[in-house]
């Protein structure tokens, strides 16, 4: 690795302006993965100012899917896109919000440590963010600070002052920041309109920070002379107006970026020289996403599908996988709760035609009928199928009620009393290092998680085996329910083989009888990068493929 002569470490602070969902997450990976790819050692930072904790408690359909770390946090989902596009492990320092900051320095207060001053926004709680964001940025050559939310919104104020802080502190040289905006284009007049753009620079100049580097979202390429205007109106270089236009592939978008020169202006302020990123790898990947010799459809059966957001790492996971395979995948939304109570014969179904199913994880009783009949259909008429988490369990319990004939069969998740509780709630475990286990408490109301990463043995010859080829792998968990041991030995005489274990804990389970048939407890999704697919989603494609061939 290449490393900056200072041993200091240089800051890029990424704000979003006109309004949000301009794409802040991809703006910063993408920055992320150029310096990264330039040889220098980059890590980033997300900052919600929502008040929440942390997103574990929030619904999928309010805030989108909730990350999880290796080390256990319930974090944002940009956190997912910066490991997907660094292709390396963030962790719970990574992401903060609001309602952290508070908590921590109102903690302090209590234990006496301000000794007896008045607690104010100024200096204290922005004195804390300056504290985290040092932290996340310590033994790396470049931070890239990210601020959820849109500048003028009041829950951003106190970080906006931190970011002018440092610079104040670290000097101009070691502080950049950039601003992610709106050039919208005026379909009835042709025109495209530079204005909201002029009013977020001002916003943010009357809070005291002049952006260096402004990324223009736009439908369109922007002309040399609207750049310019740009330019003069913010008060930025003439280089340093960047423009984002919507691109077939998040993955294209450091591409873009490249050959749009966001490196000059960030090399020239920084005063490093000239900066060459060798991408020849990512270029090939994203050639293989836009123009995929292959196309396959999976069938994904999820309840959360007014907000494909939840299921963000999942969806591109299969897209890392695919690229590798050079396959594009399809996915058929179906929603769980429809298919409940529909026929499985042939040509009756939704789920006709499809290459394989996809059962994703999931919480609570809603639409869980209609994934137990999408695993019997993908059972009894022998496509492949990849269960997650909640997709295992439901996995396990269809199988216990219809082939081994347990037919109460249940998680106590959905019925508190059932008489067979093959899935159920278990407080505490004994970890690998034969040590007992409280589970973290995630939040008041929803009792224990099981949260991060384990490891889970492997057994040989299985088709978790010929995927990962390794009899110990480590993944990341997010769940409270386990497989109730005392069924194991039924499930066993009956056919269903238990391929990985963990401390005496299922984590995977597959059938013999069945082309490919396999179901995980762990989340494999949280760890598939573009450069580095998850094993078992690959594999998953790859006899999705194969099964596509021979229909
Ligand atoms: N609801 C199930 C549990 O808590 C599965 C969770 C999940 O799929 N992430 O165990």
């Amino acid at each position: 690795m290449k490393s900056i002569q200072t041993s200091k470490t240089k800051y890029i602070f990424v704000t979003g302006g006109v309004l949000s969902s301009l794409g802040k997450g991809i703006t910063s990976s993408s920055i992320a993965t150029l310096l990264q790819h330039s040889g220098f050692e980059v890590s980033i930072l997300k900052i919600d100012p929502y008040i929440n904790v942390d997103p574990g408690t929030m619904s999928p359909l309010e805030h989108g899917e909730v990350f999880v770390t290796s080390d256990g946090a319930e974090t944002d989902l940009d956190i997912g896109h910066y490991e997907r596009f660094l292709n390396k492990d963030f962790h719970k320092a990574n992401n903060f919000t609001t309602g952290q900051i508070y908590l921590s320095v109102i903690e302090k207060e209590r234990r006496g440590e301000y000794l007896g001053k008045t607690i104010q926004i100024v200096p204290h709680i922005v004195d804390e963010i300056k504290h985290r964001i040092h932290l996340a940025g310590k033994q790396s050559d470049f931070l890239i600070v990210e601020l959820g939310g849109t500048v003028g919104d009041m829950e951003g104020m106190p970080y906006l002052e931190a970011m002018r802080q440092l610079k104040h502190e670290l000097g101009s040289n070691q502080v950049i920041s950039v601003h992610v905006t709106l050039i919208p284009l005026i379909k009835a007049a042709g025109e495209l309109k530079t204005k909201p753009t002029q009013h977020s620079v001002q916003e943010l100049r009357r809070i005291g920070i002049s952006p260096q580097i402004l990324v223009a979202r736009c439908e369109r390429m922007l002309g040399k002379e609207l750049k310019k205007k740009i330019a003069l109106s913010c008060d930025v270089d003439d280089d340093s107006v960047i423009v984002a236009q919507d691109s077939q592939s998040i993955y294209k978008c450091p591409l873009d970026f490249l050959q749009e020169g966001i490196l000059v202006p960030i090399a020239r302020r920084f005063g490093l020289g000239e900066l060459n990123p060798n991408m020849d790898e990512w270029d090939m990947l994203v050639k293989k996403i836009i123009s995929p010799k292959d196309s396959i459809t999976i069938g994904f059966v999820g309840k959360y599908l007014s907000l494909k957001e939840s299921y963000k790492s999942l969806t591109e996971a299969l897209i890392h996988a695919g690229a590798h395979i050079n396959t594009r995948v399809d996915i058929r939304w179906i929603d769980s709760q429809k298919l409940q109570g529909t026929a499985l014969e042939d040509g009756k179904s939704e789920l006709d035609g499809v290459d394989s199913i996809l059962i994703p994880g999931g919480f609570g009783e809603r639409g869980i009928e209609g994934k137990l009949q999408a695993i019997e259909y993908a059972r009894v008429h022998k496509i492949p199928l990849l269960g997650i988490c909640l997709g295992m369990q439901l996995a396990i319990i269809e199988y216990a009620r219809n082939v081994l004939g347990i037919i109460q069969a249940n998680s106590t998740e959905f019925d508190k009393d059932t008489k067979e509780p093959i899935i159920y709630l278990i407080e505490d475990f004994i970890d690998s290092q034969g040590n007992k286990q409280v589970r973290t408490h995630s939040s008041p109301m929803g009792g224990t998680m099981r949260l991060g990463e384990y490891p889970c043995a492997v057994l040989k010859g299985s088709k978790l085996y010929e995927a990962y080829k390794q009899d110990c792998i480590r993944e990341r968990h997010r769940h409270r329910y386990e497989v109730n041991p005392a069924y194991k030995k039924r499930l066993e005489d009956g056919g269903m083989v238990i391929s990985g274990e963990s401390s005496g804990l299922v984590e995977a389970i597959e059938l013999k009888d069945h082309p490919w048939f396999v179901a995980v407890q762990f989340h494999p999704e949280f760890t598939s990068r573009l450069k580095n697919p998850n094993p078992i989603i690959l594999e998953f494609l790859r006899q999705t493929l194969a099964h596509k061939r021979v229909h």
